[in-house]
């Protein structure tokens, strides 16, 4: 049997990033390898965004494009899946007549039976196991969907509703991954921490996982403000293993803008889950989005004064974006240029604060898991940079000499 090469192109965030993982187990079963030149693979895969309309359109131009590569080797196969493929669906096979798969977001655990269905892959060859881990790292999904629908946002329609996958299923799976060779696990979901599994709930689950074999750092990927409770906050600061950093996506610092993205906190309610945080040490990081169209010069003020008060080691700040089917979407768009200089000045501000963040380090010892021979990263999250080589992989004690813009130096 001849193997097939694939090559995987991943837009947007990391569950997306673990979806293609997931499909590329599928596809590994069935006698196909990875391979990072796309010119010489058999198989593209792409694995789509629909956040924002600018990753959508990257997707559906490089689908275009692929046209020309399928047609200069013969029995080239292409992959469309992920968010895109789920709001698109069958318009994708209308629009672009070379694509041999879709598979949306909702169908991604059902993979492995389309492309069985497909025709297009032999079965799973005797003996095939799944690929060692090569990086220290390893993204294991704990939830699919969201039922949050926030106004402006399109995952809950292309992800379905919230549900958890089974707990011991979950456990067994990060205990795989350390198997392989992982030795931190990010555990993700689009509520992460809204997990609850027949009345498991995710403090539960983050107790449970520490104890796991070969665990040396846990994090989590994307939790929301609603679902920080005392109990996960207690979790996070007690239990070593658990990253003192978490990524909290606030979008707005008005309670008003809030209000009306259905976020469903206050801007106070937000200060008080970072203060419960920051009692236990953990840095926060966040998302903000600027320029939603009912934001006034008032409302942006109030998100500056929250970048100074929380004080966040890091915050990737978006262009309101909207987004058809989303209620959103009928709102009167804010002029561009007012949009762009409040952008400028957030990401001023958000800059200064990373940057104090990355000073207050110098001088402590900090552990770093090697994600590189050079490069690292703090239980804190900030990013290492050493002088010496270390084996990727390994957990070392340094010592912060200089923090420079976006990287501690050791
Ligand atoms: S919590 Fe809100 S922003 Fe996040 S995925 Fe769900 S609907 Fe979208």
């Amino acid at each position: 049997m001849t193997l097939k090469t694939v090559y995987i192109q991943t837009f947007g965030c990391q569950m997306n990033t673990a979806d293609s993982a997931e499909m590329m187990l599928a596809l590994s079963a069935r006698g196909c390898i990875s391979c990072q030149n796309a010119q010489k693979a058999d198989v593209m895969l792409i694995n789509t965004c629909t956040i924002r309309e600018h990753a959508e359109h990257k997707a559906l131009s490089l689908l275009g494009r692929l046209r020309k590569w399928k047609e200069a080797k013969f029995g080239r196969v292409i992959i469309f899946a992920g968010c895109a493929a789920e709001r698109l669906g069958g318009e994708v096979k209308k629009k672009f007549p070379h694509v041999d798969i879709v598979c949306g977001a909702k169908s991604i655990d059902a993979f492995d039976k389309i492309i069985e269905a497909s025709g297009l892959f032999g079965g799973a060859p005797a003996g095939a196991e799944p690929p060692a881990e090569s990086s220290p790292i390893a993204l294991v999904n704990i939830m699919r969907g969201c039922s949050c629908k926030c106004s402006y946002c399109i995952v809950p329609y292309v992800r379905g509703e919230a549900s958890s996958l089974d707990f011991d299923e979950v456990l067994k799976n990060i205990q795989a991954k350390l198997d392989a060779g992982a030795k931190e696990i990010v555990l993700l979901g689009q509520t992460v921490n809204a997990y609850n599994y027949k009345g498991k709930n995710f403090a539960a689950l983050l107790k449970e996982a520490v104890k796991l074999n070969g665990l040396d750092r846990l994090r989590y990927l994307s939790p929301h403000p609603l679902f920080i409770t005392e109990e996960v906050a207690e979790v996070m600061a007690t239990e070593p293993k658990i990253a003192k950093h978490l990524h909290l996506p606030v979008q707005s610092g008005s309670s008003k803008v809030l209000k009306e993205m259905k976020r469903g906190y206050s801007r106070e309610e937000f200060l008080s889950k970072i203060s419960l945080l920051k009692k236990g040490g953990i840095w926060v990081s966040t998302d903000i989005i600027v320029g939603y169209p009912t934001e006034t010069e008032e409302d942006f003020k109030e998100t500056l004064t929250l970048v100074d008060e929380c004080n966040f080691s890091g915050a990737y700040c978006f262009k309101f974006s909207p987004r058809m089917g989303t209620p959103a979407f009928s709102l009167k768009e804010l002029p561009v240029n007012i949009v762009e200089k409040r952008l400028d000045i957030l990401l001023n501000k958000v800059k200064l604060n990373a940057k104090a963040a990355y000073k207050a380090q110098e001088g402590t010892i900090q552990r770093v898991l090697m994600e590189s021979p050079h490069n690292g990263r703090t239980l804190s999250n900030f990013w290492v940079r050493t002088e010496k080589p270390y084996k990727t992989g390994d957990a070392v004690e340094l010592t912060i000499k200089k923090a420079e813009e976006s990287i501690l130096l050791a």
